[in-house]
């Protein structure tokens, strides 16, 4: 059997594991972990557990909820695992059911007012109201459909079944179709593409990549300001073999210490503009995951010191014309 990588296993888990040595200093931490106090493991390490967890206590309340704490010791440090006590999965639960049912609610709230508008004062309105009436129906209606399709992303997940069929996309064209979608969303942004020659299509599965599109422009267009550019560029990725897309926004930005976090399921970083518009906090988790399926990788730069310093997420799909070991591990899954 291939040597099991432990350290990989525990980085990724969905739930907190820290290691503190005999004098309580702080030697690992999971990303979940660092994720419960917004921070990173260089800046965990050497600092006191205790500062973290209660001495005398087997459990521990981080942002309202209650993990119970389970440790081991070895020779050289002690090993504590965090995982939320059985009561606090159904705040979990309702804290899901709150952020769907508002989700939910808000545009068919909208559809049901500019429908019941229309019933109502059909021979008052003119044309240009009915047209703008009937265009923000169409909007609500896709913000459902795009909620619907992450929610049934996140079950598919769980259950490990998001079969990918995988073909050789030219992804220029499908960035394109999601582009236009996204513009009639938001008409006050400025959209642009650039593709750099020679650019082979990507490895990927079509609607997927699709949905990936769609959350990412959808984000980079919404945490914006009227008037702000969302730019494309599609190059060959400086890693062999593959594709790169960058989306870049000039909007809110996202502070350092959050980026670690804005991958997690149901996460919302607190900013002005998080406070206006809807979002589940779905999108980047599913992005990341079905990226990561299709053998690809995400990363995010941003900076919140500069007004409209933005963000730029990169993502990197294997190019078609990569046929090796990728290829087949992708049929594999
Ligand atoms: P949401 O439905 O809230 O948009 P996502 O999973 O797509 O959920 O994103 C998670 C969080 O990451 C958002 O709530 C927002 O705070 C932050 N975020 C994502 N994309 C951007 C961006 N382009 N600019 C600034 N913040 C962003």
């Amino acid at each position: 059997m291939e040597k099991i990588n432990f350290q990989k296993i525990v980085e990724n888990l969905d739930s907190a594991v820290i290691a503190a040595d005999y004098d309580n200093k702080i030697i690992y931490a999971n990303r979940y972990f660092c994720s419960l106090f917004n921070t990173n493991c260089e800046m965990l390490a050497g600092k006191n557990i205790y500062d973290f967890l209660s001495q005398n206590s087997d459990t521990v309340i981080i942002k309202d909820y209650t993990y119970k704490i389970s440790k081991y010791d070895d020779e050289i440090c002690s090993y504590y695992y965090l995982t939320l006590v059985d009561s606090q999965m159904e705040k979990v639960y309702s804290d899901f059911i709150s952020t769907v049912s508002h989700e939910l609610r808000t545009p068919l709230t909208s559809i049901r007012g500019f429908a019941d508008t229309m019933i109502m004062s059909f021979d008052k309105l003119d044309k240009a109201q009915l047209q703008k009436f009937l265009g923000i129906i169409k909007e609500q209606s896709n913000r459902l459909i795009k909620l619907v399709e992450n929610l049934l992303s996140i079950s598919r997940i769980q259950v490990q079944q998001n079969n990918l069929v995988v073909k050789s996309v030219n992804a220029v064209s499908q960035i394109e179709q999601v582009m236009d979608i996204i513009k009639n969303q938001y008409p006050s942004r400025i959209f642009e593409m650039y593709c750099a020659d020679n650019v082979p299509n990507i490895l990927a599965d079509e609607n997927k990549f699709q949905q990936i599109m769609i959350n990412l422009l959808d984000n980079a267009a919404k945490y914006s300001y009227d008037k702000g550019s969302v730019i494309v560029r599609v190059a060959n990725a400086s890693r062999e073999n593959f594709v790169s897309i960058k989306i870049e926004d000039h909007g809110v930005g996202i502070e350092p210490n959050n980026l670690g976090r804005i991958f997690e399921k149901f996460t919302r970083i607190e900013n002005h503009l998080t406070r206006k518009t809807q979002g589940s906090g779905l999108g980047l988790y599913i992005v990341k995951n079905l990226i990561e399926k299709m053998n690809g990788q995400i990363f995010v730069e941003s900076c919140t010191v500069l007004p409209n310093s933005g963000s730029t997420f990169e993502i990197l799909l294997p190019a078609a014309t990569y046929t090796g070991q990728c290829k087949k591990a992708l049929e594999d899954k």
